[in-house]
């Protein structure tokens, strides 16, 4: 099975030129690797995602490469235009080379409150204009003291369960759509940018049921890809990856640094070629 290797550049880099710098230093090392003959894209699929202000220059200067451009976030509103000031649309997004959005990463729930009928209308507004979807899951500090993880999770996940009770019935063929556009990323909220992170075994288990319950709602959506995010780096990479149930990576800090981000996504390659 493909591995993802997904960088969410947050509100990074500062400048239009370290962004270029950073876009060099990537498709160099990309470059240099390939020449050595190994075969990552076949294993391994590369995302990044910029600020909207970036999207176009990133997204132009990945053209003819491997790597592929994501939104981190998308409109509520609207999936095309409309008097929302400050919102970038799916379709926006979408002309400007992203070919994903994450939704509903924690960020997003803490600082925008994001919530379960605003990501339904993000998903079903993503899917409309033919986006792939990364949906962020994952509980806070306190929620994993109390033991509450998998029914945080469950909650968190209906989200695709009510998306798909709308859109199914209208549209033939909508789950198999929303199969192959999916991706689950599991982020305890504790784990983000703390260098704290869970058990490879933890991970392993809520992987597994998150892959229960998103079949439970359609057995299409039991190849989804459930990928980990936080506080991932080129030192622990190799123990994720290693793990059956875990098929990818979503980076944060260690994206900003090429060498770091190819680190993790060899990381995946070796583990699952
Ligand atoms: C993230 O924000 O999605 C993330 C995983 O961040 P970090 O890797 O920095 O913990």
């Amino acid at each position: 099975m493909q591995a993802w290797v997904i960088g969410n550049w947050k509100q990074n880099p500062a400048t239009s030129h370290s962004v270029n710098t950073l876009i060099n230093d990537l498709l160099t090392a990309i470059s240099a690797q390939e020449s050595t003959a190994t075969d990552s894209a076949t294993h391994c699929q590369l995302m990044v995602a910029p600020s909207c202000i970036h999207m176009a220059a990133v997204s132009s200067r990945l053209q003819g490469s491997s790597v592929m451009c994501a939104a981190q976030d998308i409109s509520a509103h609207s999936n095309s235009t409309g008097a929302y000031t400050g919102d970038c649309s799916a379709q926006q997004v979408a002309d400007a080379g992203a070919t994903w959005t994450i939704l509903g990463h924690s960020e997003r729930r803490q600082y925008h409150q994001e919530c379960h009928d605003i990501l339904v209308q993000k998903l079903t507004h993503a899917l409309a204009q033919n986006l792939g979807i990364v949906l962020c899951v994952g509980e806070t500090q306190a929620q994993y003291d109390a033991k509450q993880t998998l029914e945080v999770l469950n909650t968190q996940l209906t989200v695709i369960k009510d998306v798909l009770d709308q859109q199914a019935g209208e549209q033939p063929g909508f789950v198999e759509v929303l199969a192959e556009r999916l991706i689950i990323a599991y982020e305890p909220v504790w784990a983000i940018g703390t260098g704290k992170v869970p058990t490879v075994s933890e991970v392993s288990a809520t992987h597994h049921y998150i892959k229960q319950t998103i079949s439970s709602f359609s057995p299409e959506l039991a190849a989804v890809s459930v990928l980990y995010g936080g506080s991932v780096n080129a030192g622990n990479a190799d123990s994720f990856a290693a793990d059956s149930m875990i098929d990818g990576a979503l980076v944060g800090g260690a994206s900003l640094k090429a060498a770091d981000f190819l680190a993790i996504a060899n990381a995946f390659t070796c583990a699952k070629g």
